[in-house]
């Protein structure tokens, strides 16, 4: 017999599979998808088995496989199949959409070695003499044992080590591994007193009629609707048909909160991934789900890729966030991920927003999702907005906090109420410059203004993560006038404890959250009201629950608009009514304060008014005359090198070839530099097409990206990227 096995190289021009024969001893054990070892040139690769046939007389000389790694496949059918799909609808390497739906521990020639977790456990042996026992060590321990049955574990602080030694030489006791879990689910299942109000049950009828079928739904709820309490009874009506259920979240919003909602729902049944996880903990996780000890799975993106068999239904909370969408190969979107899913199992798929992406919201008016409101706040009570205009501000002198939302702050914290101040950029200020001759220190491998952070004292590029000490004197002209200008959170912190000195003010950010466990201990300290007021960037925007929060301020509200991307407008009003939405969530009501200079454009104003509609509407006029998607569909090709020339003139050939081909209804932008043409020494040249009709598109998108494959300088092929 015959094993054709895929595996894992690092030169990009190979992808198919070798064929081994298999030897005797495992061919009774070997199956597809199973990982085996096998010879590859001078050495030994890490492989999967695709597929197994007969030995032909053709097939001579072939090597033959050295062993099995796992005793069961890793791969099953539906992932085999679906790596296919992934593999072409993202033009990646079948190994690298394998490589990516497994844990780190499972993967191909992973470096990881991840064992199972055995705890030693100690238990009478049968037929044991306990009567001749006459020390009092060994008797204490004996006297443990209650039954016959019974197990306790060996290595306990009041267990004599070397007594339980002499039993098991004495043949008393025996001694048992039992696996463990490294995240060990407790049964902490509690009833639901909740009573759902008339819209959420219209929309949980609506779903569960079509329970067995293949249908996506859009539900369109506003903040604090009551979303997660609908998903929640969703599942419970799947599970009691003895289904599974997929809850994706983004990884921001995975907070403790959530898990505990669900842990405290549906009890030992409930899997959690995401990347806060240790390798060992996810390879635990991800083999709960296969021995089917879970019903519901909740995780971060890959979470799609759960190995659930018997899959009810699959629910995407905040469907519009970019990180849905993997960004590196393979460029898979986990929405599409879980519709091929739920086309296999015809179950439907909910995805869930207060801001729908404008394609999802478009593909709900065409009838392709079936569109599910919710449309008052459980609460019946949306906070005021208001907008202020810092270029009238400033003339008063306020910088940094305009006199209302001053005297916001100030009231509230009289009141015993929580304040959340949004500014959606880290560090302490964000251009340092010389003042004498006008130099700005810049990241010399991004060619970028770099970050000042304080409490570090140092210099930082957020690109490449570069760091130096913070300018004492001008380089250029020796001047010892530097100047600082611009802010992040860390001033804006020093700023609010100055001038609020009797509140305490907390900070999340990515600096002060990168040790495991700081950002529950920051969400919950707030939550427990040990501070006033909670600073931090788009982290603390999205899906927190904070009954005390009554303000929400936003710091330069409208900085997102002026990132180059056709999407800004839509991530500003997608941003300021995610963070408006924290306010006012319980029986207090809440009040918004979003300051900025550009005001009037018209995402903050619909963000203001909680008018979705009104936003939906306007940015489809821009999309429409600017042949954006949904009009269009996009893809995206970025070459990058360290040689500019190169990538010029190759991408040059690139815009020429689809010139070419005169493709109807096709547009072709660039080559045009990113926003940041060189990061971290690395040169970018992307060119974007709009096209209608895909099917020709793709056709010479493999085309590009099979001639690349083998090219010295990288080309990368994003469609539908979420990102330009
Ligand atoms: P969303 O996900 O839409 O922002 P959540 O599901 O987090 O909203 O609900 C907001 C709050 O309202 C939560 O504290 C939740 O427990 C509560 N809640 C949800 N539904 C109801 C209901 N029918 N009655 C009372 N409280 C509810
Ligand atoms: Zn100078
Ligand atoms: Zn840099």
């Amino acid at each position: 017999m015959i094993a054709e096995v895929l595996v894992e190289i690092k030169a990009k021009n190979i992808d198919n599979t070798f064929s081994y024969l298999i030897p005797k001893e495992i061919q009774e054990k070997i199956k597809i998808g199973t990982r085996v070892l096998v010879p590859f040139g001078k050495q030994k690769l890490e492989g999967f088995v695709l597929n197994i046939k007969e030995y032909e007389s053709v097939d001579y000389d072939l090597k033959k496989v050295i062993s099995l790694v796992d005793e069961e496949p890793v791969l099953n059918d539906e992932m085999l199949e679906l790596g296919k799909y992934i593999s072409k609808k993202t033009l990646c390497n079948l190994i690298t959409a394998y490589q990516t739906m497994l844990p780190s521990a499972l993967k191909a020639k992973s470096k990881i070695n991840i064992k199972e977790k055995y705890i030693s456990y100690l238990k009478i042996k049968k037929g044991a003499n306990l009567l001749n026992i006459t020390n009092d060590k060994q008797k204490k321990i004996l006297s443990l044992f209650d039954n016959q049955d019974k197990i306790i574990k060996k290595y306990a602080t009041d267990i004599s080590i070397s007594s339980v030694k002499t039993l098991i030489k004495n043949n008393i006791l025996e001694e048992l591994k039992i696996e463990e879990y490294r995240i060990n689910n407790i049964d902490i299942k509690e009833k639901s007193n909740i009573k759902l109000n008339d819209e959420q049950n219209n929309v949980i009828n609506k779903i569960i009629k079509k329970k067995n079928q293949f249908q996506p739904f859009l539900i369109h709820g506003v903040t604090g609707s009551g979303k997660t309490e609908v998903y929640m009874h969703l599942i419970e009506e799947i599970i009691k048909e003895d289904k599974e259920a997929i809850v994706l979240v983004p990884e921001i919003s995975l907070t403790p909160q959530l898990e505990n909602n669900f842990r405290k729902r549906f009890g030992k049944i409930v899997a959690i991934l995401h990347s806060r996880l240790s390798n060992g903990e996810k390879y635990d996780e991800w083999r709960k789900i296969r021995r089917k000890e879970v019903k519901v799975v909740i995780g971060a993106r890959s979470a799609i890729f759960a190995p659930l068999s018997n899959l009810g239904i699959i629910i995407i909370d905040e469907e519009h966030e970019a990180s849905y969408k993997q960004e590196i190969n393979p460029k898979y979107n986990a929405i599409d991920i879980a519709m091929w899913r739920g086309k296999r199992y015809n179950i439907p798929v909910v995805l869930g927003s207060a801001t729908p992406k404008i394609e999802s919201y478009t593909r709900a008016k065409m009838g392709i999702y079936e569109l599910c409101e919710l449309k008052k706040r459980v609460n019946n009570n949306l906070p005021k907005v208001t907008l202020i205009d810092m270029k009238d501000e400033i003339k008063k002198g306020n910088k940094i906090i305009s006199e209302m939302l001053d005297n916001k702050i100030e009231e509230t914290l009289k009141k015993n109420e929580q304040v959340i101040l949004l500014l959606n950029r880290r560090g302490y200020s964000t251009i340092i410059n010389c003042k004498t001759c006008g130099y700005v220190h810049k990241c010399q491998a991004c060619d970028i203004p770099l970050t000042y952070h304080k409490t570090s004292n140092t210099m930082r590029c957020h690109y490449c993560g570069y760091a130096s000490r913070k300018l004492q004197i001008c380089p250029e002209c020796k001047s010892p006038n530097i100047n600082e200008y611009g802010m992040g959170t860390e001033k804006l912190e020093q700023y609010i404890k100055e001038k609020y000195s009797t509140s305490k003010v907390i900070r999340m950010d990515n600096d002060t959250t990168s040790k495991k466990g700081s950002h529950e201990k920051i969400i919950n300290d707030f939550k427990a009201e040990k501070y006033n007021i909670l600073i931090g960037t788009q982290m603390i925007a999205k899906g927190l629950d904070f009954p005390k929060v009554t303000l929400v301020g936003v710091i330069n509200g409208d900085t997102s608009l002026n990132i180059p991307d056709f999407r800004s407008g839509e991530r500003t009003f997608d941003l300021l009514n995610q963070v408006a939405g924290r306010a006012g969530r319980a029986n207090l009501s809440g009040e918004v304060i979003i300051q900025g200079f550009n005001i009037d454009h018209y995402s903050i104003k619909y963000a203001s008014l909680h008018d979705y509609i009104g936003f939906y509407n306007e940015e489809m006029k821009i999309r429409k005359i600017l042949k954006y998607s949904p009009y269009y569909n996009l893809a995206f090709i970025k070459l990058t090198s360290k040689n500019y020339n190169e990538i010029e003139t190759e991408a040059y050939k690139i815009v020429k070839h689809f010139k070419n081909k005169n493709l109807d209804d096709t547009y072709i932008l660039g080559p045009s530099p990113g926003m940041l043409p060189k990061i971290n020494n690395v040169y970018n040249l992307g060119i974007i097409l709009k096209y209608k009709n895909s099917n020709k598109i793709f056709n010479e998108l493999r085309f590009i990206n099979e001639i690349y494959r083998k090219h010295k300088i990288n080309v990368d092929i994003d469609i539908n990227p979420i990102r330009i």
